[in-house]
């Protein structure tokens, strides 16, 4: 068996799921609270630095409001969220107290991510709180999110927090302890992995959908996450949190899944475009454009077959294989419209269609990510 050991790490985040802190009928769990902030403090002793990305606020508001059994509609669980949120950072706060730290509460809403401008600024503050000796206790503000502007799970946030701050450790806890080859809790013969070395459409297949009703993170979201850390150069790790103690139960051997970071991370600027969590737009390109792209080149509106979607110049757009693979992402060069009308001209064609000269490429290769997939296909020629 491999024991995975968290010393090694200096910049952790480490993510809860609401199932882990909230119990339905009693509300907080205060015992398992304390235990993981005796974990946290031991890792902070040991000269890391660490983020906690707490779920818990709706589950917890409902407990304290009475709304136990019913589904809420969105305004209730926004309210649900509000009461819950207060009451879930007290108890942080006053966890660390306990072992003379100290905490800082940052609620973030899904531009604060996708938006470079909040994103540096959202980094910015972070920095700063960690610089200041204070653990970020960090949540989507739920109380203004609405159905259609929210990260909706936490997982995917905080892989986006993640790698924002540069964390070289994600350790998600919920309620399963790893990533099996089905779900096993309709499998029997689910295998447990222990490593995943890159996560390749094989490994997603196992992902499946299932959430729980408590949270909203499945092994789907989980995945999602794992392929925005990795590539950004951050290690991951699923394990279980049912148990007290969850992190050093990870240091003593028992069971968890550790994706291992990419060899070749994205750095800095291209960190935000790889983890962008929706792009707005398609473009799916010919087999000698996704060649073009591997060998390092722009993406050129010749290679482009097809345009789906309403994006506006600069938003981020996915760009596909024939077969549908998601081989890229960047910053788009023109409006859809536009690029609709130039996809598959050679670039001197350009300027008659549209009435003015621009620039060449669709997605000019600094503003280009190659994604996970295109790992797999083989070199261009
Ligand atoms: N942000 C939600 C909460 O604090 C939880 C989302 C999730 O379960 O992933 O209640």
């Amino acid at each position: 068996m491999t024991t995975l050991s968290l010393q090694k790490y200096r910049r952790i985040t480490v993510k809860i799921g609401s199932a882990l802190l909230v119990d339905r009928g009693s509300g907080l769990k205060r015992d398992w609270l304390t235990a993981l902030v005796d974990d946290v403090a031991d890792l902070i002793e040991g000269g890391a630095e660490v983020l906690v990305v707490s779920s818990g606020a709706i589950a917890l508001g409902r407990t304290i409001l009475g709304l136990k059994q019913r589904a809420l509609k969105l305004e209730e669980s926004q309210a649900a969220a509000a009461v819950g949120q207060i009451a879930l950072s007290s108890a942080w706060s006053d966890e660390l107290n306990r072992k003379g730290l100290r905490s800082g509460q940052i609620l973030v809403t899904l531009g604060d991510t996708e938006e470079r401008r909040r994103y540096l600024n959202a980094r910015a503050t972070i920095s700063t709180l960690l610089k200041m000796d204070a653990v970020p206790i960090i949540n989507e503000n739920d109380t203004v999110a609405t159905t259609e502007i929210r990260y909706g799970d936490n997982d995917r946030l905080a892989a986006r927090v993640a790698t924002m701050m540069g964390s070289d450790l994600l350790v998600l806890l919920s309620d399963i302890d790893g990533l099996y080859t089905a779900s096993p809790a309709v499998d029997p013969n689910a295998k447990f992995i222990p490593v995943v070395d890159r996560i390749t459409p094989e490994i997603e297949a196992m992902g499946g959908g299932a959430a729980s009703e408590l949270s909203r993170g499945g092994m789907r979201t989980k995945l999602d996450a794992g392929k925005i850390a990795t590539l950004a150069g951050t290690a991951m790790i699923i394990a279980s949190g049912t148990r007290l103690n969850p992190l050093s139960a990870i240091e003593r051997g028992e069971r968890a899944t550790f994706f291992k970071p990419s060899a070749r991370p994205v750095k800095g600027y291209k960190t935000w475009i790889a983890g962008n969590l929706e792009p707005a737009g398609r473009l799916t390109v010919d087999a000698g454009a996704v060649g073009a792209l591997m060998s390092g080149k722009s993406l050129l509106p010749a290679g482009v077959k097809l345009v789906s979607g309403t994006f506006s110049r600069g938003d981020t757009v996915a760009v596909l294989t024939p077969d549908g693979h998601e081989v890229a992402r960047g910053l788009i060069g023109y409006d859809s419209a536009d690029a609709v009308r130039i996809a598959g001209l050679k670039t001197a064609e350009i300027e008659a269609v549209l009435g003015y000269q621009s620039r060449s490429a669709m997605i000019h290769r600094d503003d280009l990510v190659l994604g996970a997939v295109a790992a797999e296909l083989p070199a261009a020629g």
